[in-house]
């Protein structure tokens, strides 16, 4: 492994010397500038590549849109005809506000209390470096497993996933992995906790279109746009209203449980004088796997209906898999999951995803999925200024996944497998 050349300039901490491999390694890979709009996904392919000849592990890379590729390292299991497991993981970080952090976002400095800060130290590069150091002891200490291990690196998730993993998952290459469960990003939790997700809320973007008549400003025109698109506005909000009242008043709930709506665009007008013909207004819902999707659009239809003549809604997104993941203790994948994490004493607190993760793709295909980054004690700065996560919380996580993944890789065989 090369020797992390810029630890003696980033000040406190300890210098280079006496910085665990495993951090530099995740250091080195908070440099590489994978962020949106232009993500260095060539710098991500070289390092990858430098990992899979370090592992000794094969790699494959798939395109899967022009520019866009998947990379995959496999670990092949003692019985390569049982179901794979996947650790799956994304490539590229979403922008910064460098005015407001306290240090270069891609530097990935070190402070004197030991934490790193980075865009991707929380989301997710962090989990990434952590797959990597735990299988690179697991292969270090001779360990074999029944079933294969996939590692996939996946571009755009930051921006839907799109040309990422939702392309792949439909690509032959995806199929050929022969995947029966696959662990993906969580969040941090500030407690002594760690929080497991076992599904999402679907997110819906609708826009709401207002027509009305048009006339001189001057005038009471009838009918106008306005007055239905504040109708419109009302009962969305108010909706959003109830809704947050039922998450405050629930100490069980949590934001996966509600349904949240926020009113993100409106558009409409010419001029100051002008009643305008038209006036449109766009909503982002993120509705939890419990409730009836086919009900809640009727919902939204009566709302229009109740706010005026000849509105109509058009989805700009509209997710309708409901699936979510077993935490049964009768699931083989959730047992050796939580068995291993109980090993460890760890307190687990199971959740829906508040927003989008790749994880949507792979249970929509009908696997199970966790999304998991160990993350205790740290607080959530995902996407925000300033995201770090502390090297011990880093170096702990590295050995958690050292006692998940040989749990998960020596499932038993399944009875669909026998
Ligand atoms: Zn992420």
């Amino acid at each position: 492994m090369l020797p992390d050349q810029d630890g003696q300039n980033t000040g406190g901490g300890g210098g280079a010397a006496s910085e665990d491999p495993s951090v530099s390694l995740l250091r080195e890979y908070l440099r590489l500038k994978t962020v949106h709009p232009e993500p260095d996904y060539d710098a991500a392919l070289g390092f990858l590549g430098r990992i899979s000849e370090e592992l000794g592990l094969p790699m494959k890379k798939v395109e899967v849109c022009s520019g866009k590729v998947v990379t995959i390292l496999t670990w092949t299991g003692t019985n390569p005809a049982l179901k794979s497991v996947l650790l799956n993981s994304h490539t590229d970080v979403v922008p910064v506000y460098q005015e407001h952090w306290k240090y270069d976002a891609f530097a990935a400095v070190k402070d004197a209390e030991g934490n790193i800060y980075g865009r991707g130290s929380q989301d997710m590069k962090s989990v990434t470096i952590q797959y990597i150091e735990a299988i690179r002891r697991l292969k270090a200490a001779g360990k074999t497993f029944p079933r294969t291990l996939h590692l996939t690196f996946v571009p755009d998730e930051e921006v839907g996933g799109e040309k990422g993993m939702e392309t792949f998952i439909k690509h032959p290459e995806f199929h050929k992995l022969n995947v029966g469960f696959a662990l993906d990003e969580g969040l941090a939790n500030p407690t002594e906790a760690f929080t497991v997700f076992y599904g999402e809320r679907n997110p819906w973007w609708v826009i709401v279109r207002c027509p009305g008549s048009p006339g001189h400003g001057s005038r009471f025109v009838e009918n106008t746009a306005a007055e239905k698109l504040r109708r419109v506005i009302n009962l969305f909000l108010d909706f959003r209203e109830r809704e947050r009242q039922r998450l405050n008043t629930s100490e069980c709930f949590t934001l996966g449980d509600v349904t949240t709506v926020n009113m993100t665009m409106v558009k409409g007008g010419v001029a100051y004088n002008v009643v305008p013909a038209e006036m449109d207004v766009s909503f982002d819902i993120r509705i939890p796997p419990t409730v009836n999707l086919q009900e809640f659009e009727e919902q939204i239809k009566a709302w229009c209906k109740q706010a005026g003549d000849d509105i109509t809604y058009d989805f700009a997104q509209k997710g309708m898999n409901q699936n979510t993941t077993s935490t049964e203790d009768s699931d083989p994948w959730w047992r050796a999951f939580s068995t291993a994490c109980k090993s460890m004493n760890m307190t687990l607190k199971k959740e829906i995803f508040p927003a989008a993760t790749d994880s949507r793709f792979i249970r929509a295909a009908g696997l199970p999925a966790i999304g998991f980054s160990p993350m205790n004690h740290t607080p959530i700065l995902l996407h925000d200024h300033n995201e770090f996560i502390s090297e011990s919380v880093f170096l702990k996580g590295i050995h958690i996944y050292e006692m998940l993944i040989p749990a998960l890789a020596s499932v038993p065989t399944l009875a669909t497998e026998a």
